[in-house]
């Protein structure tokens, strides 16, 4: 199974991204993949994203009405890669922990990504309807088993080929260092980023129309500026995603080679 984790490197505020290997061998171009991929970019009327959390370890959202929404980042973000669809899908992505669902399971050290998965056949609800495509998101109070170990950098994963995404909430919050404002738009940030790849990218079920793929860190693309780059690094760059995100409601994260390529494959 492959997964896609997107990580902090201790007190930096470096956020990067590893693809990693666990045990079988998908390709990220296999067929299955691609025609995950062509649905999402050309049939799905629907997008949904289905959030979860645990006691402890709540997304990040708007305190009143009256505050700007954070999810709109993920929304816009979508909206973004969506927008060469003829019929644009619907998207239905919450906003507030009311339209979000509480975990009752129990916190633990650390999560493996069969756990994970364990977790996703456990706590879904009613089935996505006909031409809906649905994604899952669990924020865990807790760590990435990494090889029987806590990742204490790993801040969020995309599982396999499945639709399916956790974000290690200690690993955001440990990143705030007294300004919240940038743990808020982390999380957002890799939401967008671990979305990208549930959607086929860098090469994980979307064609690639250019040759970008950094191969050597998985399905990641070597545009510094993209978020599906493996690694934000050092506090400068950072400093400049963040900014984005502050002065720009609407940021787009994505980079053109990553929009050229949802463009070539949408209906
Ligand atoms: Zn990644």
């Amino acid at each position: 199974m492959r997964r896609f984790i997107f990580a902090s490197s201790f007190l930096l505020i470096l956020l990067s991204c590893k693809g990693s290997s666990s045990g079988s061998n998908n390709p990220d171009t296999s067929a299955e993949r691609i025609s995950a991929s062509t649905v999402y970019f050309q049939q799905s009327t629907a997008i949904d994203l289905e959030v979860w959390y645990q006691s402890g370890a709540e997304p990040y959202v708007r305190r009143t009405a009256l505050d700007r929404d954070l999810w709109q980042i993920l929304r816009g973000n979508l909206t973004a890669i969506f927008q060469y669809r003829t019929v644009k899908p619907t998207l239905t992505i919450p906003s507030d922990l009311d339209a979000m669902n509480r975990l009752t399971a129990g916190s633990q050290e650390n999560w493996s990504t069969e756990q994970i998965l364990a977790l996703w056949r456990a706590n879904q609800m009613a089935a996505a309807p006909a031409g809906t495509s649905r994604f899952y998101v669990y924020f865990l109070d807790g760590y990435l088993n990494d090889q029987g170990a806590s990742n204490k950098h790993v801040i969020g994963v995309q599982i396999g080929d499945y639709p399916v995404l956790a974000i290690f909430k200690p690993v955001i919050a440990a990143s705030s260092q007294g300004a919240l404002v940038i743990p808020k738009f982390m999380e957002q940030s890799t939401l967008v980023h671990e979305m990208g790849h549930a959607l086929g990218f860098v090469n994980h079920g979307v064609p690639m129309q250019g040759n970008y793929q950094d191969t050597e860190h998985g399905a990641h693309s070597t545009d510094a500026d993209c978020v599906m780059y493996w690694l934000n690094e050092g506090a400068s760059d950072l400093q400049k995603f963040v900014q984005k995100l502050v002065v720009e409601e609407n940021a787009v994260l994505w980079g053109q080679n990553v929009l050229s390529d949802a463009k070539a494959l949408s209906r």
